[in-house]
């Protein structure tokens, strides 16, 4: 069975060598050459565009940066559509906005054609290691088809519900991390300000209930300074806008999530958008006229 993989960069990239790794005769495309040509030379058959990658797989992955890149891919000229045909599922791991997904999979059912949304989390160490946290939308039986595939790219795979809800569910997991980095920040400075060594702070109250994954972290990086990306500020910025959008657009107000959608604003205002988002507490130390090191 052919697979298809469209969009190779920093995720896309390592998680389609896994797949040629396994054994899977893929076909590639994206419009940055580079990644391509290594693809080519792990064994991939290249695809002159994502309407050529349709024509000639069965499955096809697509792991672009956002919503209209998607939408592009799928439905722009040379796109997915004008090459699929019926039976054939379109796998979307990119986090874009869950209504855009649905959308997707209603342009995609008028062909016959089916859609998943599967975005991941775990950022490009896990990717490399194919062990990122899957969160899959749509129907069971099409779940069931792609299972394997996803396995050898995630650690963790879960369908969650309909289309949609893969994008629902890491629209939660930004806000979570987004807000739960926020509060590291705001408790952070306080102490420091106070006078008290914030790497004492975070050793003594890791144990208890204010520890987190975000705490363990991004703490050790704070403490030194340290906000080379992992995870931009910029990317964080898309999806929180996203989740903002989803929020108003089905009337569930998310007034955390704004205010720190506004300090990551503040924050490219500085020309700090491509920093690590730990980097938000740059935007406390601002405040408080402090900085928290230890
Ligand atoms: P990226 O910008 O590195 O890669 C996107 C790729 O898509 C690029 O290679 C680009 O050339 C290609 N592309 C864009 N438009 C295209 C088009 N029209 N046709 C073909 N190719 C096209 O982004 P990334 O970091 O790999 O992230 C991809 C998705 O995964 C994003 O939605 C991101 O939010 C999500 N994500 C990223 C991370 C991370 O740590 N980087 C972690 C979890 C999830």
């Amino acid at each position: 069975m052919r697979i298809g993989f469209i969009g190779l960069g920093i995720m896309g990239r390592p998680m389609a060598l896994n797949l040629c790794k396994a054994g899977y005769e893929l076909v590639v495309f994206d419009i940055n050459e580079a990644p391509v040509k290594e693809l080519a030379e792990a064994g991939a058959v290249v695809g002159a565009s994502s309407k050529d990658v349709a024509q000639m797989s069965e499955i096809i992955i697509t792991m672009l940066p956002n919503s209209p890149h998607v939408r592009e891919v799928v439905t722009g000229k040379d796109g997915i559509l004008e090459g699929i045909s019926s039976g054939k599922i379109v796998v979307d791991m990119s986090s874009i906005a869950p209504l855009v997904s649905q959308e997707m999979a209603v342009v995609l059912a008028k062909v016959g054609a089916d859609f998943i949304d599967a975005p991941v989390s775990g950022g490009e160490p896990k990717a490399i290691d194919g062990t990122l946290a899957i969160m899959v939308g749509g129907k069971p039986e099409v779940f069931n088809r792609v299972k394997d595939l996803l396995e050898i790219m995630g650690g963790s795979v879960t369908l969650v519900g309909e289309v949609g809800s893969g994008n629902t569910t890491k629209l939660a997991n930004q806000i979570i991390v987004a807000l739960n980095i926020a509060a590291v920040s705001e408790a952070m400075t306080l102490a420091t300000k106070a006078g008290v060594d914030p790497g004492a702070v975070y050793q003594a109250i890791r144990g208890g209930l204010a520890g987190s994954t975000v705490l363990d972290a991004k703490m050790p990086l704070i403490l030194k300074g340290d906000f080379k990306p992992g995870f931009r500020i910029e990317l964080h910025i898309k999806d929180l806008m996203n989740a903002l959008d989803t929020a108003h657009a089905i009337g569930a107000p998310i007034p955390l999530t704004s205010s720190v959608m506004e300090i990551m604003q503040a924050l490219k205002v500085r020309g700090k958008e491509k920093d690590d988002h730990g980097g938000l507490i740059q935007f406390y130390e601002l405040l408080a006229d402090i900085e928290v090191r230890g």
